[in-house]
């Protein structure tokens, strides 16, 4: 039986097995007659605990035994032969995150405001969806079970939170005991094993800063390439997270870091053939200073974590611009309307739009949107919320609204406080698109 990593806060009864979501028609799994709500509980001999398993244990199986227990309560065994590659056609319920056991002092969850979604207070620290989506852990509650699991199914790359190889650094941060806060034979034991590794800090002024990062920089730079890379990210104080412990990290104090770290990025650079410990991009946006060039980042190995976005953003835009050149859009004036974006973002997008305006005749404006929901030194796009939103109302022009998709959960057209989108294009009295980069180009296009 799988372990939990922690005992979850909330203790819910595991059921045996994977549900299914979907099934495909014309699949082999359309021909076996599972449908959606079937739960598949061992593929030849062996339990199957989640999607993961699911895929590990059929990888490459042309004879397969599986056992299902049926939404109506039968159990069925089914002999399955197919031919080499051939899909299932299922799709699976998704991963039900494990939970964290720290007290990080800077966890965002202390930073949320107390009628936020419950949603916002799931501490997850999973190996899979770090695996599967780059989610962070920090591999302090990991159990022998997930060690081996991913060992087995080489679920690589790990995505590991370091924030200092200090052990007493780490454990002040993480706020649990040296015990338990030292990774280093997990990491040694998942590195010996080939599975790669990504490692973050998350910069708290004062505490994991100068001699300490220095020295986190170097530990995990000792090990690559089987550390790759690391990314260095602010912390983000709200409104809400008023521990006495925590700095707030000032413009100042950004500059500061860029420069120290620009000088060991070169060392980095020059000995590996890569910057390996990467700022992030909120790093320099706060300190008023332009995000490094393109060669910078190499193949952009920590985007998820924010880390090259500004520069990818500004190179894609550039792209867009050319191919609009190309294929000049058709009455760009009636193109008339607003870019709603957060504070951070809002002076990088304001030059490119305008260059968009000059160029092609579109009359779009941007607007920057204070965060008031969380306050504090939060100015990132991604959490705005529908009442930031509906505040910025005066600051519309022309006959529609661009919001960051970033905004909206990725599976519901809903924001971080619960307004809808169809709410906010109510309370905005305007047409609302959320657009990332590639439906804002589509968007343009659609005109011709
Ligand atoms: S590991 Fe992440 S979720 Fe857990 S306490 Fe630390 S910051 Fe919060």
């Amino acid at each position: 039986m799988y372990e939990f990593a922690v005992a979850p806060a909330v203790t819910s009864i595991r059921r045996r097995g994977v549900e299914i979501a979907e099934v495909s028609p014309e699949s082999i799994g359309f021909e076996l007659e599972l449908e959606s709500g079937d739960r598949i509980t061992k593929v030849n001999g062996r339990p199957v605990r989640d999607y993961l398993d699911f895929r590990f244990h059929t990888a490459g199986e042309t004879e397969l035994v599986m056992e299902v227990r049926k939404r109506s309560g039968e159990d069925w065994e089914l002999q399955i032969e197919r031919g080499e590659g051939e899909d299932f056609g299922l799709s699976f319920e998704q991963i039900v995150p494990r939970q964290c056991a720290n007290e990080c002092i800077f966890c965002f969850c202390n930073g949320n405001p107390a009628d936020a979604r419950p949603s916002l207070f799931i501490k997850d620290e999973d190996v899979r969806l770090s695996f599967l989506y780059g989610n962070y852990t920090t591999l302090t509650s990991i159990t022998e079970d997930e060690m081996r699991r991913i060992v087995e199914q080489r679920l690589s790359p790990q995505y590991v939170s370091v924030h200092a190889t200090d052990l007493d650094v780490r454990a002040y941060l993480l706020g649990i005991d040296k015990e338990r806060a030292d990774i280093a034979p997990k990491l040694q034991r998942l590195l010996d094993a080939g599975i790669q590794i990504h490692a973050q800090v998350v910069l708290c002024p004062g505490i994991n800063d100068g001699d300490v990062l220095r020295k986190t920089i170097a530990d995990l730079a000792a090990e690559f390439p089987r550390i790759t890379s690391v990314a260095i990210v602010p912390l983000g104080l709200t409104r809400y997270n008023t521990d006495a412990r925590l700095t707030a990290v000032t413009p100042d104090f950004c500059r500061q870091i860029i420069n120290e770290v620009a000088t060991i990025q070169s060392d980095l650079r020059r000995r590996l053939g890569t910057t390996f410990a990467f700022l992030g991009d909120e790093i320099y946006l706060r300190a008023g200073r332009a995000v490094p060039a393109r060669t910078h980042y190499g193949d952009y190995p920590q985007i998820e974590d924010g880390i090259g976005m500004v520069r990818s953003f500004n190179n894609e835009f550039a792209a867009l611009l050319k191919r609009i050149e190309r294929r000049p859009v058709a009455q760009p004036e009636k193109l008339h309307g607003t870019m709603l974006t957060g504070t951070l973002f809002a002076p990088v997008l304001e030059p490119l739009i305008e260059n968009l305006n000059a160029r092609v005749g579109t009359r779009l404006s941007v607007a920057a949107v204070e965060n008031k929901y969380f306050g504090g030194d939060v100015s990132v796009a991604g959490l705005l919320t529908g009442g930031d939103l509906v505040a910025a109302k005066e600051k519309l022009s022309g006959d529609f609204v661009i919001i960051p998709k970033s905004t909206l959960k990725s599976d519901e057209e809903i924001m971080l406080d619960g307004m809808t989108l169809e709410q906010l294009q109510v309370k905005l009295g305007l047409p609302v698109y959320p657009f990332d980069l590639k439906s804002f180009g589509q968007f343009l296009f659609r005109q011709n």
